[in-house]
């Protein structure tokens, strides 16, 4: 063959074609055995590096028809699937389904949730389609060829992984409500019977059995381990709303425990809550009062008035001399009779200088509504807190 500046394009091509199936492959078998990687990754942070991932294989993938069509100069061949020749319709459908998905993805907060979970699904159709364009249209070797049948020998073996976990869950999730109590106008505690064995600051996947509520919503727990399980929710949306109804001996789907934001048992901790961010250092603190472990701790807990604050009794009651709270209140009247521990306004260095003895040397944990979030993580970063010490658990993905 000579060699030719088309030649060199159709390589290329042909290259990024490769590279962008086998990383299809890594980030769909990475999907399917996520629950099993937990333990190391926390499943949480491997759904985000997903979202990140899945640009860089977007990358490959739509490339790989661009030096196609660049070598080639029939653009309209590798646009339009022509079914005339089956392995080359294939690819050009799994590459306009992996688009659908990537875009769905992107606008997953303006759908709702649950058919951006549906859409997603589909991720197993364009990976068999890319399959068979791959096994077909782009191994001109032996090599190549194996190349296609390991990578889908591997989504199998990730498929089963799933169903069989999926059925194990079926089995050994159930649980039946205790209790709903409401805590705020807009927050309730939802109590079942039972529990799993977990670590305090650990969030679970719940599933309803009704009103077609089947999809996973991930809700941090919020009692201590050993005790009835809890989780307290804010009045969000379909799932929310309807686990507010539900009545003591209805069935809850709880799957987990996932992700890893439990506190280091070195230095002093800083836990800075906003909202319904709460959850994790209820379930933390308990634990802590429980096993009376003696390290440090300071709450600076975010909520717009005192009637917003959700463990307020709960939290009045920790009576420990290594624990400290300031409540700060963002939508407090300016003549507000506001309780002690509570001052208006949000976290700022006035709030950390009196209330964080070692600033520079503490670990901080970071739960709560996004711009809280952004504005904290930036004060810490100003007063001289490396990223290493912050610790953020993201109630959005
Ligand atoms: C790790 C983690 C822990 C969480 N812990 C708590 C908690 O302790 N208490 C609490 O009140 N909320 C928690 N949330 C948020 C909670 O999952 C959503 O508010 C809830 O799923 C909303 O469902 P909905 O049908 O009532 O509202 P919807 O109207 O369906 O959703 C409201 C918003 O919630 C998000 N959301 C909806 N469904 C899901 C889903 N299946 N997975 C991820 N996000 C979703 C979407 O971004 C959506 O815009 C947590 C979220 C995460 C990621």
């Amino acid at each position: 063959m000579t060699f030719t500046l088309a030649t060199l394009l159709y390589s290329i091509g042909k290259l990024f074609g490769i590279i962008g199936f086998l990383l299809l492959t890594l980030l769909i078998f990475s999907g399917d055995t996520a629950r099993f990687w937990n333990k190391w990754v926390g499943l949480d942070k491997m759904i985000k590096f997903q979202r990140k991932f899945s640009y860089f294989v977007a990358f490959f993938v739509i490339f790989h028809p661009v030096f196609f069509m660049l070598s080639n100069e029939s653009t309209k061949g590798f646009l339009f699937p022509d079914f005339a020749y089956t392995p080359l319709a294939a690819g050009i459908i799994a590459m306009y389904i992996f688009i659908g998905v990537m875009i769905a993805s992107k606008l997953y907060k303006l759908i709702s949730y649950r058919v951006w979970q549906y859409i997603h699904i589909l991720t197993y159709v364009l990976f068999f389609f890319a399959l068979y364009h791959g096994i077909n249209a782009g191994s001109d070797s032996d090599d190549s060829g194996l190349i296609f049948i390991i990578a889908g020998i591997v989504i199998i073996i990730g498929i089963i992984y799933r169903t069989q976990y999926k059925i194990r869950e079926r089995k050994t999730g159930k649980f039946l409500v205790k209790s709903v109590i409401k805590k705020t106008h807009d927050t309730f505690t939802l109590t079942v019977s039972g529990h799993k064995d977990f670590f305090a600051g650990q969030f679970f996947f719940l599933r309803l059995n009704k009103n077609k509520l089947y999809a996973r919503h991930p809700f941090t727990i919020s009692s201590k381990p050993g005790d009835d399980m809890s989780f307290t929710m804010k009045l969000a949306g379909r799932f929310t709303q309807t686990a507010k109804d539900l009545k003591a001996g209805e069935e809850v789907l709880i799957d987990g425990p996932f992700g890893n934001f439990i506190p280091k048992p070195e230095k002093d901790l800083v836990f800075i809550a906003g909202g319904v961010g709460i959850t994790p250092f209820m379930s933390i603190l308990g634990d802590r009062v429980n096993k009376n472990i003696n390290q440090n701790i300071t709450l600076i807990y975010g909520s717009r008035t005192e009637a917003d604050i959700i463990f307020k009794k709960e939290i009045d009651t920790i009576d420990k001399p290594w624990f400290k709270k300031v409540y700060l209140l963002s939508q407090a009247e300016d003549n507000a009779i506001m309780s002690t521990d509570c001052e208006k306004g949000f976290i700022c260095k006035d709030i950390l200088d009196r209330y964080v003895k070692d600033i520079k040397n503490s670990l901080y944990y970071i739960c709560g509504p996004e711009k809280m979030k952004n504005n904290a993580k930036k004060l810490l970063k100003d007063e001289g807190v490396r990223g290493g010490q912050m610790f953020v658990e993201d109630f959005f993905w």
